[in-house]
């Protein structure tokens, strides 16, 4: 009986270290990661930017704007700093199909209005409602359907306010915001 309750005093104690040890472990797997991420980063930037002038001039910014299966994006505005290198991920976190409720994410020149892009872009079908005749359009990802992501990367234009589309049939009269170069 005496031996009985020592034991059961060590094997506590040693699950209570085994407890304490596994704690730690974990604080030290967060630091990882965040410090991972940090140096990854890095590497990135001056991979995207070339050379070593570039590299300290501009920076990488990434951003991740949603569409779902409501027609609806998350973010109305963007925001960017002139010479940064723009990262963008469309992520579609609904459903359907992209034939049904496809999404791409559009950037305009200035001078090309929501409105008149997207009356044009609904011609465009075979190409995925992005016109090939226009010159009208900085950037624009892929389009996607339900689950799926795509990634572009360009870099901001010169400081001012641009607009934004998703050109799939009837989706920019909502699926619209403003891009601010900053
Ligand atoms: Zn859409």
């Amino acid at each position: 009986m005496k031996s009985l309750s020592k034991f059961v005093l060590i094997f506590g104690a040693m699950a209570m270290v085994a407890c304490g040890e596994n704690k730690e472990e974990k604080n030290n797997e967060d630091d990882f990661t965040i410090g991972d991420t940090q140096s990854s980063e890095t590497s990135e930037t001056r991979q995207a930017s070339g050379d070593t002038e570039e590299a300290e001039d501009g920076d990488v910014v990434e951003i991740t704007i949603e569409g779902n299966d409501q027609m609806r994006f998350n973010k109305e505005e963007i925001r960017v700093k002139a010479g940064q290198t723009v990262r963008i991920t469309l992520k579609h976190v609904g459903e359907m199909d992209k034939n049904v409720m496809g999404h791409n994410w559009v950037l305009l020149k200035p001078g090309t209005t929501v409105n008149e892009f997207g009356q044009q872009a609904v011609k465009a079908k075979e190409n995925d409602y992005i016109p090939e005749d226009t010159d009208a359009i900085i950037a624009h990802t892929e389009l996607i359907g339900g689950g799926e992501t795509d990634t572009i990367e360009f870099e901001a234009p010169e400081a001012g306010t641009y607009d934004f589309l998703c050109s799939f049939p009837g989706h920019y009269s909502v699926m619209k915001g403003k891009f601010i170069v900053e």
